[in-house]
């Protein structure tokens, strides 16, 4: 008969286990306490949703539009989209929810997102992002708190060497639409020079060309005028406040007239935090200002600001964790003392202690292999002359042995 073929695991999706799996949920627990710290309230919503949410507000000509996005038509003939990133979701459940009663909104939220890549190394077809919004504030100081709290919690995960935070801003509408039009006859001055996927970005949205990865792009790209020439009063204003308050927190950045946020949307402030740990993949956490994004969905012009950051990438940045041994490791050196090892493990667990017991094998070998669990506190349960013999001992001197053995000395008089 033939052997069944043990199924592949698809390209571009990972299992994240042991070390990786514990800088994995470091980043995440580490996000949730610094995220409580600013008053951020965590949201969960939908895996996938109708493909409109996404192709409408993140803009047709977008990479993660165009080639990106895991579109299919499910049973019932919908088109739905897993979600390649969380701000449209989120702006989606804002206007379907009636959360403009709690405007302003500061949100936080975490999971996988999908996007149809080319697997290599640190880009997934499956991963994972930390998100941050704060929807309904117009105001500077609500980009300054995102900016904050990025910051800190790059801090506090300790990978903040090496990293930088490049700001820009996109002005207002007006000043985007003057400095498009500078930008427009730049790159039709050197039309013949750009890539292909450049020409169609000059129909659509010429200032996608400034971030284009592509190095026939990059020399016109990087010779293209600045926006500051551009920058309404209002606009100037908006970014002085960005920076004044950043320099207030003592948030260190510098300045990259280059940065543009790929998406129609965004309006004043760009940013990303880059590190030059990553070699090509250097962005950490980016993000910026929506103030078109809820509009474009159909909704009420609403104020919004935002960040991600992709857990993997901030992950391979953390320093390695060593796995933690459990507080209590319980050696049943005779077959008939188990029943009391279930026991005093429930009252341990019951009372705060992790622990775990070796009762299988050779009984004379199970002290030694205890001994190697490096456990805080070893408990040997053993039997003499059909009665049941107990004995903690601790590795070093532990605030857990006196509470162990509270603990055994409870279950003897329970057991008397
Ligand atoms: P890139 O320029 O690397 O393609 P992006 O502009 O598509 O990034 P965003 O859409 O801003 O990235 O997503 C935010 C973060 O998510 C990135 O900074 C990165 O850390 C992470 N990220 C994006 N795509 C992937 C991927 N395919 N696999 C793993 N992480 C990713
Ligand atoms: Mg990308």
């Amino acid at each position: 008969m033939a052997k069944t073929e043990t199924p592949r695991r698809i390209r571009g999706t990972q299992d994240i286990f042991g070390d990786e799996q514990r800088r994995f949920a470091h980043v995440l627990s580490t996000f949730e306490r610094v995220r409580a710290l600013y008053c951020f309230q965590r949201v969960d919503i939908p895996v996938f949703e109708s493909t409109a949410v996404f192709a409408r507000s993140l803009g047709e000509t977008t990479d993660v539009v165009s080639k990106e996005m895991y579109t299919f038509e499910d049973r019932g003939g919908d088109s739905i989209t897993l979600r390649p990133e969380f701000t449209a979701g989120i702006a989606r459940a804002y206007l379907t929810e009636g959360w403009q009663q709690f405007a302003p909104m500061k949100l936080t939220t975490s999971g996988p997102v999908f996007r149809y890549e080319r697997p290599q190394k640190g880009r997934f077809r499956q991963f994972h992002q930390i998100d941050a919004e704060v929807i309904g504030a117009a105001e500077p100081a609500a980009d300054v708190e995102l900016l904050v709290l990025a910051d800190q919690l790059l801090r506090e995960l300790g990978i903040s060497e090496g990293v930088t935070l490049q700001l820009n801003t996109l002005g207002d509408a007006a000043t985007r639409d003057a400095w498009r039009e500078a930008l427009v006859a730049h790159f039709e001055a050197h039309r013949g020079e750009l890539s292909e996927d450049s020409l169609t970005r000059l129909e659509k949205n010429p200032m996608r060309i400034l971030d284009s990865k592509d190095p026939r792009d990059r020399p016109i790209a990087d010779s293209a005028p600045d926006i500051d020439a551009y920058l309404t009063d209002e606009a100037r204003a908006f970014f002085e406040a960005v920076t004044a308050g950043l320099d207030a927190a003592g948030v260190t950045w510098e300045r990259n007239a280059r940065l543009v946020r790929g998406l129609d949307y965004y309006r004043h402030t760009a940013f990303e935090f880059v590190t030059d740990r990553l070699g090509a993949q250097g962005t950490v956490l980016a993000g910026g200002r929506y103030d078109g994004l809820i509009g474009s969905l159909g909704g009420p012009e609403t104020a919004g600001v935002g960040w991600a950051a992709g857990v993997e990438r901030l992950a391979m940045l953390v320093p390695e964790l060593a796995a933690v041994n459990p507080d209590v490791i319980v050696a049943v050196e005779d077959d008939r003392a188990i029943g009391l090892g279930h026991r005093l493990l429930r009252s341990l667990r019951k009372d705060g202690l992790s622990a775990e017991m070796i009762a299988t094998g050779s009984p004379r070998k199970r002290y030694d292999k205890a001994a190697k669990v490096n456990a805080k506190v070893l408990v040997s349960l053993n039997v003499d002359e059909d009665k049941p013999v107990t004995r903690a001992v601790a590795a070093t001197a532990t605030d857990e042995l006196s509470q162990v053995q509270t603990i055994i000395d409870d279950l003897a008089e329970a057991l008397r």
